[in-house]
């Protein structure tokens, strides 16, 4: 893992536009912040190494550490990272219904962990109006009200910051590769800080191609949507290239090339479609609409899945070898044009 501090920051990942404000470098000290969709130094600090530096997911993750320290083997580089199964994947009867992306498989395995002690508390993505909003969240009935999917990139991370800096444990993360990524390497306590404790006990990763800027994705939509009417919004699979926001009054449709024009530089050079620094990693199950494609990486996530499944949380069905395919083909080709943009910005 390299080493630096916030000037390094600023140069190498701010200044050069590669941030997707997951939120990993906020809150840790006072000089970092998020407003409004972006991460800004509100203060210098003369720190030559940095926590802020050294959990960014931008600033050159070591993989292999990564690897050796969550599964126990060298890294391969595989599509979809370390994983035990993959399986098709909803919410069951014990969760009740709410507004969720798929199938609620994180709502419902979030919710089972609150309501067993398996953690004392959450980080997850609510709203306020339009703009994504990190929330901590302690009682299980809150979790539904964080369902569904903000497609704005979030500054989830900051909340976890926060929480662990009020001394709080055993919580749970909801978040993208970038956000899970920034929390895999916080919890090696890479810059050895004094008396420091995993705050962590479950991390749950959502599957993601792209995020948008959440300003301009404002902008954009102001004068086509009455932003106070949004009840979700989706990508339908190709070939339908629109982007779908749905509404009390009816749909709006937006070509993707539009949207793809508000994807944050920063995810042109993620290398991780599949969130996989998680113990457990969901998205969407392609052409089985309320169904999610749950892959399980870890023993933790093994654990969980079984006492959800036996508690009547979630429910299982195979996972169609078609689906494997594609999805194996979708994350390794997201590797591909992340390492050609990377190596192209070195040039
Ligand atoms: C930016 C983004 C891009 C995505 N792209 C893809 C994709 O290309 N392919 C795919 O299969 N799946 C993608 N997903 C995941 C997918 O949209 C669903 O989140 C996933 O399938 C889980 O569905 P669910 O019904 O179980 O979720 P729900 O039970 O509805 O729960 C959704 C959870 O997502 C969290 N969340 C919402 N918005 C954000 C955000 N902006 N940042 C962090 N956490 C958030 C909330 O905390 C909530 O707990 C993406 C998600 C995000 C956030
Ligand atoms: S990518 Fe995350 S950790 Fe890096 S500068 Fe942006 S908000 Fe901070
Ligand atoms: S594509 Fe990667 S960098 Fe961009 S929001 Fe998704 S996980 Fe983060």
């Amino acid at each position: 893992m390299q080493m630096g501090g916030s000037k390094e920051l600023k140069e190498q990942v701010l200044d050069k536009d590669l941030c997707t404000v997951c939120g990993a470098c906020v809150d840790l000290c006072p000089y970092f912040k998020a407003y409004n969709g972006k991460v800004a130094q509100i203060f210098e600090c003369d720190l030559t190494q940095g926590r802020c530096f050294a959990h960014c997911p931008k600033t050159g993750v070591d993989f292999e550490q990564l690897a050796q320290n969550y599964f126990q083997q060298p890294y391969r580089g595989d599509a979809l990272g370390f994983y035990r199964r993959i399986t098709a994947a909803r919410a069951g009867e014990k969760l009740g219904s709410g507004q969720f992306q798929n199938g609620g498989t994180v709502s419902a395995l979030v919710t089972m962990a609150l309501e067993s002690g398996l953690i004392e508390g959450a980080v997850l993505t609510d709203s306020e109006g339009v703009k994504p909003v990190p929330r901590l969240v302690t009682q299980a009935g809150e979790v539904l009200d964080c369902a569904s999917t903000k497609y704005m990139a979030a500054p989830t991370i900051s909340c976890l910051n926060q929480a662990a800096g009020k001394g709080l444990r055993n919580l749970g993360v909801v978040g993208t590769a970038c956000q899970l990524t920034g929390v895999a390497q916080s919890r090696l306590n890479p810059t050895r800080k004094e008396g420091f404790e995993d705050p962590v006990a479950l991390t749950i990763g959502l599957f993601c191609t792209w995020s948008l800027d959440a300003r301009k994705f404002q902008d954009l939509l102001a004068d086509r949507v009455d932003t106070s009417t949004i009840t979700g919004m989706d990508v339908p699979p190709p070939p339908a290239e629109i982007f779908v926001i749905r509404t009390h009054n009816g749909t709006v449709e937006i070509p993707l090339p539009e949207i793809r024009a508000i994807v944050p530089k920063g995810c042109s050079v993620c290398p991780d479609m599949t969130a996989e620094w998680a113990d457990v990693s969901v998205g969407a199950l392609e052409g089985s609409s309320g169904w999610n494609t749950l892959i399980i990486r870890t023993e933790k996530g093994e654990q969980l899945v079984e006492k959800a499944v036996s508690e009547g949380y979630l429910i299982l069905d195979a996972f169609p070898d078609s689906s494997l395919e594609n999805l194996t083909l979708g994350a390794g080709n997201k590797k591909k044009r992340a390492q050609e943009k990377a190596d192209m910005e070195e040039e």
